[in-house]
């Protein structure tokens, strides 16, 4: 009984989770951004050789010359296999996805008309 995932979901968790803010954010593996590449330190070889490619979301080691998609990521980092890596990133997206809520102002501080009780007329 193992779960199984559609296609769908498993391009979406590829393509959707952007590879720099899981690797930075979420995983919390070192990373910095140095000529303009974003550097993580590879978790297969703990090198700061690699770049990521927001066009295709994946990131790459250039000392082990890999390419790491976000679940390739997810499995390394936290030593997991493919379908916890699976459950791990639709996790993060139900996450990402719920408190979308649109940042309203709350400062709405129309003045309260606080002239006393209205027809207070008292003899
Ligand atoms: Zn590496």
């Amino acid at each position: 009984m193992r779960p199984r995932f559609s296609a769908d979901t498993l391009r979406h968790l590829r393509n959707n989770i952007p590879i720099h803010r899981l690797i930075g954010d979420v995983l919390g593996i070192p990373c910095k951004v140095r000529e303009g590449y974003f550097r993580f330190l590879c978790p297969h070889c703990s090198d700061f050789n690699t770049a990521t490619n927001p066009k295709t979301n994946l990131a790459r080691c250039f000392r082990c010359e890999r390419n790491f998609n976000p679940i390739d990521i997810v499995m390394l980092e936290k030593r997991i296999n493919f379908v916890e890596a699976v459950e791990y990133l639709s996790g993060i997206v139900t996450l990402n996805r719920e408190p979308k809520t649109p940042i309203t102002p709350q400062q709405d501080e129309s003045p309260r008309p606080c002239k006393g009780p209205p027809g207070c007329k008292k003899p």
